[in-house]
């Protein structure tokens, strides 16, 4: 039995389903290079729709913008102040890297944030009783 998790913030960080908050978002691991944003279509535990509509994920790569945003601004203003403002191409092959390495993670909860902010679902901790299969 998975732990149960009341918080939406929480669901959101550990990337279950907006739902149930127990069915995994997505079916591998971020390291697997090929397959870290494979998604199931639907929650493996709850039945509820994890793409509402065709490409509902083209929505979050403003989200997916935002956080490079973030990341540049994280990797660059520490290397502007504790490494004495390197050459420009520090700059680039640093934010660069980095930015890569975060690829997995920053698309993972770009995802998930749009499933819970524009997804349309919501925590039903009693989605079992519901007796209704969610294909929305
Ligand atoms: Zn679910």
């Amino acid at each position: 039995m998975a732990t149960r998790i009341d918080s939406n913030t929480m669901a959101l960080l550990a990337l279950r389903c907006p739902r149930c908050h127990q069915g995994k978002l997505f079916s591998h691991s971020a390291l697997n290079i090929t397959k870290f944003a494979d998604m199931p279509a639907l929650c493996p535990v709850c039945n509820q729709s994890f793409e509402p509509e065709p490409g509902f994920y083209f929505g979050s790569m403003y989200i997916t913008f935002a956080f490079n945003v973030a990341t540049i601004f994280l990797v660059g203003v520490p290397l502007y102040y504790f490494f004495g403002n390197p050459d420009t191409w520090v700059y680039v092959v640093t934010v660069t890297v980095v930015t890569l390495l975060l690829t997995p993670l920053i698309l993972r909860y770009s995802r998930a944030m749009m499933l819970y902010l524009f997804g349309g679902a919501h925590y039903d901790p009693k989605w079992q009783d519901s007796g209704r299969a969610v294909r929305s």
